[in-house]
């Protein structure tokens, strides 16, 4: 694409610049990491991006459909961009994600403004999509009309493949090791919109970790919708082949933990988020055995009742949950556990929000998740099950969880102080000066005075003090303690 610019004495220049991107990303991680692919191909194709969204020749919106707000904030931001695209008939906008996947067409009906509407598995096609569009366009004599491009299909083979990508993304690097979910919880929309379970290679992975690596990222958080069932939808290996520790010898999340505590310059490996189901003796061992794991891991209970969870269709029970905590407690026995929660979800009594407020105390969450239930269009839950809890009781149960939550919270990271531990220092504090901000190896935010130059790096701190949510800390030079 060849843009003509006009300098500050008014004369044409005919240089031709760089096409501009502006992404806006709404929703969890992985959407994240999406946006940076996406950026990634269009920068191969010679696209610069640009954080001022006036200035671009692309906007593209990585959409959520996890709750109804966030479309609605998505079709907010789309009418801002109604003007714009009125005083710049080339600017093509697109939207992408979840919510493009979920309502696909209906997006042009709500937004006739919108140029391109790309599925959740379509992220790697992005810059041809756009060319389509150009191409339309030009065909049309400029005419807006008919040159609509929708690409929903989900492709099995989504690409990563970044070598030649400029990426400055910093000290932290997502790296998504699996797409899709085969589960099928009842309130939930993510396998509609993001398909069954693909899990990368193992080879792939470790490659794309170590050009994170080489540019820079210390800390990686892998990425799943259970990231714990990586590797299941993998064949068994035939005769003579590598044996992974998953089932029937398969790759599994185990094995791609062992084989990352290997990758030099990386200091840590975050998880993001795990299953009960998932929850194996091996994984526990590769936790215990490899330093870079983090000691911290989000594994969803949802609810404390073996009803609810039945209606939830999590596939376990509590009990079940609690022998899988017990597993990894076992191998390593200062590991700290996050949970979701669902306030109020259908057919919820008194008795069952009761016992999730004695399993979250029970197992001691040190964080906690806690959303009122919202029934999400096309989900079973929301076609098949009465959301019956009145709203005054939902807000009621979820208050009453995040109350408990902040108690809970405090004593868990009340049992850090006093210890000397290893901080990976993420940023200088934007609330303190003279502070810095990191995690232990617990996955617990800490903040301490230190000089700049410690960011990046791995610092000893003795924990002075705790709140809910974090740790206070100073400088120390004694061993760690265990
Ligand atoms: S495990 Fe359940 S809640 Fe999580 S993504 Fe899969 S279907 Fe959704």
């Amino acid at each position: 694409m060849t843009l003509t610019r006009t300098t500050s004495k008014g004369s044409p220049e005919s240089a031709p610049r760089a096409p501009k991107l502006h992404v806006v990303t709404f929703g969890c991680q992985m959407n994240k990491y999406d946006s940076l692919l996406a950026e990634g191909r269009f920068k191969r194709q010679g696209y610069a991006t640009t954080e001022d969204m006036g200035d671009a020749d692309v906007v593209l919106f990585n959409t959520c459909s996890v709750r109804e707000h966030a479309e609605e904030r998505t079709f907010s931001w789309l009418g801002e961009l109604k003007r714009a695209k009125e005083k710049n008939p080339g600017l093509v906008i697109g939207v992408m994600g979840c919510m493009a996947q979920r309502i696909g067409e209906e997006i042009f009906a709500r937004a006739g403004h919108v140029d391109l509407v790309a599925g959740t598995r379509q992220f790697a096609n992005l810059p041809q999509l756009v060319d389509r569009v150009r191409e339309a366009r030009e065909k049309r004599g400029g005419a807006d009309k008919g040159t609509r491009v929708l690409a929903l299909e989900m492709n099995d083979a989504v690409a990563v493949d970044r070598d030649d990508e400029p990426w400055d993304g910093g000290l932290h690097a997502y790296l998504t090791v699996m797409r899709g979910c085969d589960l099928n919880c009842t309130y939930c929309i993510v396998p509609a919109v993001r398909g069954r379970v693909l899990s990368y290679g193992i080879d792939k992975l470790v490659h794309e970790a170590e050009w994170f690596v080489s540019r820079g990222a210390k800390v990686i958080t892998l990425l799943g919708q259970t990231v714990n069932s990586y590797g299941e939808d993998c064949a068994p290996p035939l005769p003579g082949e590598a044996r992974g520790r998953g089932r029937q010898g398969r790759p599994s999340l185990a094995d791609l933990i062992y084989r990352l505590q290997d990758v030099r310059g990386l200091e840590r490996i975050r998880l993001i988020t795990l299953h009960p189901s998932y929850v194996t003796e091996a994984l526990a061992e590769a936790l215990r055995d490899c330093s870079k794991a983090e000691r911290y891991l989000p594994i969803p209970a949802q609810s404390g009742s073996d009803a609810i969870l039945r209606a939830m269709k999590r596939g376990y029970t509590t009990d079940l949950y609690k022998k899988r905590m017990e597993i990894l407690r076992s191998r390593v026995p200062d590991l700290e556990l996050a949970s979701d929660w669902i306030a109020g979800f259908c057919g919820e009594t008194d008795a069952d929000h009761a016992a999730s407020e004695a399993l979250m105390a029970e197992q001691g969450f040190v964080t906690n998740y806690i959303f009122k239930y919202d029934p999400r269009p096309t989900t079973h839950a929301a076609e098949h099950l009465t959301d019956d809890v009145p709203e005054d009781v939902k807000k009621e149960r979820n208050q009453r969880l995040l109350a408990l939550a902040e108690r809970v919270g405090l004593e868990r990271h009340g049992r850090h102080v006093g210890s000397v531990r290893d901080v990976f220092v993420e940023s200088v504090s934007d609330r303190t000066e003279g502070g810095l901000v990191g995690r232990t190896q617990h996955g617990l935010m800490t903040s301490f005075r230190g000089a700049p130059e410690l960011v990046g790096t791995v610092a000893r701190v003795q924990i002075e003090g705790a709140t809910a949510f974090g740790l206070s800390a100073s400088l120390a030079t004694s061993a760690p303690t265990c």
